[in-house]
């Protein structure tokens, strides 16, 4: 799956962590909209002050070579059933976190549908105990296509879920195998056919581009691919090449090495040392400007840079994340910021599962971090930013008892008066024809 995202759910990891700035920063680069596409998204209701909750499920049935997430591919059953113990121990631990129930909700990873039918049962199971999500809630499960079937998909529908996120990301064969995915295009509209049988009313599928020999033709004929099956959101994210992963080794400088973990080695991947092309900068900002045109068309509103959807079916997990509100994120590695205050899980699943068995909080001896008023407002707008609706001036007056322009006058008064930023009557929006200079411009505010 993406990205962290790729859609993928931002609550995985720091917003902020060096990995994902990167990724979102070249995402910002990659959208040079020289064209305001309607359909901005929902109109900013009352926010509701309950945190979002985000979990983690860090399995996969293999590794997919750009992938630098943590997911262990292939785990044992024994595994498995540490980390369900564990995460039922942190379900408790953190529900007085959220005495009046969660927002939202978002099970990630990794890939959840790559659990046993009954492991998907005690998952679900423990989430609703604890936090007892209401009918209202927006409940998402991601999963791959190769990895689900009716009976999963019955079980997460029982017990709440009604947003199902597909890591589709090609209709081209050769380009999933080049990846190293564990699926094929046909599994994708089989799982598209299986989530709307199961009564999935509310369906995203991820897309990316900039891939290894993808041409602008095969781009486009994944995206109607994919607007095809008629999902009610889609996410679009260029590759990015991850330090330490096959594929960035593959297109590294001189001749690829053998792999560093055994995890990734598959017969099904392309050759370490095949190297088609990778589309230049151009080339990918070419793809995307297509792809918003394209969608846009077809009713699907760009509410986020790498986000579209149909009226009304923008991810409200997501959306809370960049408008700042809190999560909780449950699970190895997963990251919460509540009250101002961030903090990241241990990653190992031994080791998550062994603190938790000893009542201690699963938390990162480095991972918890006070986030001071100036940072706090860097990421709001930082975050802000990439919604097509901006920021708030009113939400962030509100939670931060000033008013961004006293504090940002200076720069912002340039920004403006440069056309660069636009300031409506309650939101500040960076224009999207500076999008490619959108870096330098952030930076100015952090
Ligand atoms: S399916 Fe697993 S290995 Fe592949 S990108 Fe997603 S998290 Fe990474």
């Amino acid at each position: 799956m993406l990205s962290w995202r790729y859609s993928r759910s931002t609550t995985r990891a720091d917003p902020m962590e060096k990995g994902k700035a990167r990724e979102f920063w070249q995402k910002m680069r990659m959208s040079s909209l020289r064209k305001d596409i309607p359909g901005l998204g929902p109109k900013r209701a009352e926010p509701d002050r309950r945190p979002g909750l985000y979990v983690h499920v860090p399995f996969c049935r293999r590794k997919c070579d750009y992938c630098a997430f943590y997911s262990l591919p292939a785990a044992e059953p024994d595994l498995i059933a540490a980390y369900l113990h564990g995460l039922a121990e942190e379900a408790e631990l953190r529900r007085q976190d959220a005495p009046e129930g969660v927002s939202s909700l978002f099970i990630g990873g990794g890939t959840p549908t790559v659990l046993s039918e009954e492991g998907l049962s005690k998952l679900v199971g423990i989430l609703t105990r604890s936090f007892r999500p209401d009918e209202n809630c927006e409940q998402s499960v991601e999963a791959n296509p190769g990895t689900l079937n009716l009976e999963k998909l019955r079980i997460l529908r029982q017990a709440g879920i009604n947003r199902l996120s597909l890591g589709a990301q090609s209709f081209s064969d050769p380009l999933l195998k080049s990846l190293g995915r564990v699926h094929r295009a046909e599994e994708i509209r089989e799982g598209v056919r299986l989530a709307r049988g199961a009564g999935f009313k509310n369906l995203n599928l991820d897309l990316m581009f900039g891939l290894p020999g993808q041409s602008l033709g095969l781009w486009q004929r994944t995206v109607a691919e994919a607007v095809a099956l008629a999902p009610d959101h889609l996410s679009i994210y260029a590759l990015t090449l991850e330090e330490g992963t096959p594929l960035a080794r593959r297109y590294s400088a001189g001749t690829a090495g053998a792999p560093s973990s055994p995890a990734y080695v598959d017969s099904t991947s392309l050759p370490l040392r095949s190297r088609p092309p990778l589309p230049d900068d151009d080339q990918q900002a070419e793809m995307y400007d297509w792809a918003v045109e394209y969608l846009a068309a077809r009713g699907y509103g760009r509410y986020e840079v790498s986000n579209f959807s149909l009226p009304g079916r923008e991810c409200r997990h997501n959306l809370a994340v960049w408008r700042g509100r809190d999560y909780l994120g449950l699970g190895p590695g997963a990251v919460s910021t509540w009250r101002g205050v961030r903090r990241r899980n241990l990653e190992s699943v031994e080791d998550y599962a062994g603190y938790l068995a000893q009542g201690r909080n699963p938390v990162e001896p480095a991972g918890v971090e006070v986030l001071s008023p100036r940072e706090r407002r860097s990421e709001r707008l930082i975050l802000g930013l990439r919604l097509r609706e901006g920021v708030s001036l009113s939400a962030f007056r509100g939670d931060f008892g000033v008013n961004l322009r006293d504090i940002y006058g200076e720069v912002l008064a340039r920004y403006l008066r440069t056309g660069v930023l636009i300031l409506t009557e309650d939101s500040l929006r960076l224009n999207p024809a500076y999008t490619f200079v959108a870096n330098a411009v952030l930076k100015d505010f952090v």
